[in-house]
C-alpha cells in the first residue's frame, strides 16, 4: 500500500518542524512549506518548497493534488514582544488573512477532506482574563468576542472560515486552540520568542545570584504545553469525528514569577527578578481541558517542570554555542 500524503505549511517553523519529523515517523510522505527551512535542524519532509503562501502561484504549487492531511500552521506570529506592541498589527491581519483565505479555497478546489487549523488561546475574550486565578478559557466563552491583539481577532476569523467550508462544501476541517506551545528548536532570541524561552536563556546567561529582567511585576497567569503533547492533540483531533473548535493546552498554570523560579532551579542557579515595564498581555490565562477530554478521551498529562527540563538543556547549548 502506498504512503499517505500529508500536507504541513509553516513546516520551517517550531510546531511545524517537529510536526513534519512526527508525521514522517508514522510513516506519510510529506511535503512541507515555508518562508524558510527550519532553522536548528534539518527538515525530514521528503519534498519542501520555499515559498510564500500569500502568492497564488505558490499555492498552487504547492497544493498540486489530494493530500490525505493538511496542517495549516503558516502564520505571521511572535510573543508578547511582537504580538501585543501594535506596531505589527496590519501585516499580521493581513498576511495569515491571505495565507488562510488562499489554503482554505485551493483545497476545497482540490477536493482535499481534511484541514487542521492552529487558532489560539489568545481569541479568548480580555474580559475573563483579568483575574489571574480565575481566568475563563473554556471554548464557549469565545463569544461576545473581544480577543485583546489583532492576531486573536484574525484567528477568529480564519477560524470562521475554516469551519464554514466544513457547512457549505462538506469539508471536514479541524480547528484547535494552542495556548502557549514550548520546547527545543523554537525561537529563543531576537524579539519573537515566548516567555519560556526568553526566560531560559536568561537564566542560561546568567551568573548565579544575577537578577534577570522580567517584564510586568511578574504576577500574570499563564500555562505553558510541552510540543510533544501538542503534536499528540493535533493528530488525535485530526483523525476524530470532532472538528472543534478545541482548546489544546496544559492546564497546569504558574505565574511568570514561579516559572522563572522552575527554570532557576533546574539550571541550579540563584536568580533575583527585575521587573520592568513592557507589554505582558492579559492577567491570567489558563487552558480548560474539559471539551477536548470529552470529545476525545485524551488530555495532556505530562509536567510543567519535565518539558523545562528539555527545553532548557536545548536552550543552553544554543547560548553556548553563540558565545
Ligand atoms: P512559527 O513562527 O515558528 O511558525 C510559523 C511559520 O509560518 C514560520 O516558520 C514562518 O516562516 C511561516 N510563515 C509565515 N508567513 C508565511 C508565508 N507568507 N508563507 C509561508 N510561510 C510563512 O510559529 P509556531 O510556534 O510553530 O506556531 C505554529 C502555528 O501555531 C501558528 O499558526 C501559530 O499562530 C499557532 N499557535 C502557536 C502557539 C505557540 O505557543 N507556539 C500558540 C497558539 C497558536
Amino acid at each position: 500500500m502506498s504512503a499517505k500524503h500529508a500536507l504541513v505549511l509553516g513546516a520551517g517553523g517550531f510546531i511545524g518542524s517537529h510536526l513534519v519529523r512526527r508525521l514522517k515517523r508514522e510513516g506519510f510522505w510529506v511535503r512541507g512549506v515555508d518562508l524558510k527551512f527550519p532553522e536548528y535542524s534539518e527538515t525530514d519532509a521528503d519534498d519542501f518548497i520555499v515559498g510564500d503562501l500569500r502568492r497564488a502561484e505558490v499555492c498552487d504549487l504547492a497544493i498540486d493534488r489530494r493530500f490525505d492531511e493538511v496542517f495549516q500552521l503558516a502564520a505571521d506570529m511572535g510573543g508578547a514582544g511582537y504580538i501585543f506592541t501594535g506596531e505589527h498589527d496590519a501585516a499580521i491581519m493581513h498576511n495569515s488573512a491571505m495565507i488562510n483565505l488562499n489554503i482554505a479555497d485551493r483545497c476545497h478546489r482540490r477536493n482535499i477532506r481534511s484541514v487542521f487549523y492552529s487558532s489560539s488561546a489568545c481569541i479568548y475574550p480580555a474580559y475573563n482574563q483579568e483575574d489571574p486565578d480565575n481566568p475563563n478559557c473554556a471554548e464557549a466563552s469565545a463569544y461576545p468576542a473581544a480577543p485583546d491583539s489583532e492576531y486573536g481577532w484574525e484567528k477568529l476569523f480564519s477560524e470562521r472560515l475554516f469551519l464554514s467550508y466544513n457547512r457549505n462544501y462538506g469539508m471536514r476541517n479541524r480547528v484547535a486552540r494552542y495556548h502557549n506551545i514550548f520546547g527545543p528548536e523554537g525561537t529563543w532570541m531576537g524579539g519573537k520568542e515566548k516567555a519560556p524561552a526568553a526566560i531560559c536563556r536568561k537564566v542560561a546567561m546568567a551568573s548565579s545570584g544575577d537578577a534577570i529582567e522580567i517584564w510586568g511585576d511578574g504576577k500574570q497567569t499563564r500555562s505553558f504545553l510541552y510540543v510533544d503533547e501538542c503534536l499528540e492533540g493535533t493528530t488525535r483531533l485530526m483523525r476524530s469525528a470532532f472538528e472543534g473548535p478545541v482548546n489544546i493546552g496544559s492546564e497546569e498554570m504558574v505565574t511568570i514569577n514561579g516559572l522563572v523560579d522552575i527554570v532557576a532551579e533546574i539550571a541550579g542557579k540563584r536568580i533575583d527578578k527585575h521587573h520592568i515595564p513592557g507589554p505582558t498581555g492579559v492577567r491570567g490565562r489558563n487552558s480548560d481541558n474539559r471539551l477536548i477530554e470529552e470529545k476525545l478521551g485524551w488530555r495532556p498529562s505530562q509536567t510543567l517542570t519535565a518539558g523545562l527540563e528539555r527545553t532548557y538543556e536545548w536552550i543552553e547549548r544554543q547560548v553556548r554555542k553563540n558565545g
